[in-house]
């Protein structure tokens, strides 16, 4: 598998370069037909406008990665008809730019090492705000902040960046103008883990500078992290890419589709000898391309106008699973 330590580094952000993107699994879960979305209209939308597709697979984001979920998951995109110029990438085989942003940030005193459980955040926090499961990190449990040298051998600390105070604003492509008053919401957040790692924070946003990444296109469950991480692109002076957040499929109870709505894993699909082309057919009928319709992935390519993609979040009903497995 590629490594990137092999490899000549990515064109540096900072210099022109062709508009890149990225397709960015995280192999901790099986993908889902809700991953099959976004992932298909984000290399449709690449191919269709020249951008540079970059592979990049998230193994540090979640719980311990199974052995061969790696090759599952990339066997999976190139089943639904997607390819790419560049990877794949395994985010964990080079985490030392991860750690030099660590040193700019502890250096720079916008970050700090944190010993506090979450009871005891908790216990001094007030109650999340409405619609978030998070709760902010008050305020009042931030020390000093001084430049302070990088030291990641310590497993009773984590690090926190010093969240800026005022409204992060950015202009997303699909969901439009956003404010996050992170201070308020978030407060200082993670981006060293007490297990030695990057937080999924601060990884994205080295990994997406380095690799020259300028058009993020995923999930809206994502929009809010979005903030934290032009925050800290600021704090490391990294361009910000443009941001596109698709709307999540849910289930027929409104809830982003997982489990409980059954096993919509893509390979649980392929090894049912369902073709692909009825999952990008059902992926098609999401995004405004008429009635379902078995489709390959070069002509949802072709048909795809990210206009037409409904704004409102898509639902994966009886009938869309009926038609899918009617081969
Ligand atoms: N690895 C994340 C996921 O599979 C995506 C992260 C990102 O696009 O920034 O949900």
């Amino acid at each position: 598998m590629h490594d990137p330590r092999d490899t000549p580094a990515f064109p540096n952000p900072h210099s022109p370069g062709p508009p890149t993107t990225r397709l960015a699994p995280s192999p901790t879960g099986a993908l889902h037909l809700g991953n099959a979305r976004t992932f298909l209209v984000n290399w449709a939308v690449a191919r269709k406008l020249a951008w540079r597709i970059v592979l990049r697979i998230e193994d540090i984001d979640g719980p311990r990665v199974k052995p061969g979920a790696i090759e599952l998951t990339i066997d999976l995109l190139r089943w639904l008809g997607m390819d790419w110029d560049c990877g794949p990438f395994i985010q964990s085989h080079n985490l030392d730019p991860c750690r030099d942003a660590m040193r700019k940030l502890a250096g720079a005193a916008l970050a700090y090492p944190c010993e506090l459980t979450r009871s005891q955040i908790e216990a001094a926090a007030s109650a999340p705000q409405e619609g978030s499961h998070d709760i902010a990190f008050p305020a009042s449990l931030r020390p000093t902040l001084v430049p302070r040298e990088f030291a990641p051998a310590d497993e009773a600390s984590s690090w926190r960046f010093a969240t800026p105070p005022g409204v992060i604003e950015f202009d997303d492509h699909f969901a439009r103008h956003q404010r996050h008053d992170l201070a308020a919401s978030i407060g200082d957040f993670v981006v060293w883990t007490r297990q030695e790692q990057p937080s999924y924070q601060l990884a994205v946003v080295v990994d997406d500078a380095r690799q020259g990444v300028t058009h993020v296109v995923r999930g809206d469950d994502l929009l809010n992290s979005a903030a934290r991480q032009i925050a800290l692109q600021r704090a490391l002076t990294l361009p910000t890419p443009t941001y596109c957040h698709l709307p999540l499929v849910k289930g027929p109870d409104g809830r982003r589709l997982a489990k409980r709505h059954g096993d919509t894993r893509l390979d649980t699909y392929r090894a049912r000898g369902i073709p692909a082309e009825r999952v990008v057919g059902l992926v098609a009928s999401w995004c405004g391309l008429g009635p379902r319709a078995p489709m390959s992935a070069s002509e949802f390519r072709q048909r795809l106008d990210l206009d037409r993609i409904p704004r409102t979040a898509v639902t994966f009903t009886p009938e869309d699973e009926q038609w899918l497995l009617s081969t």
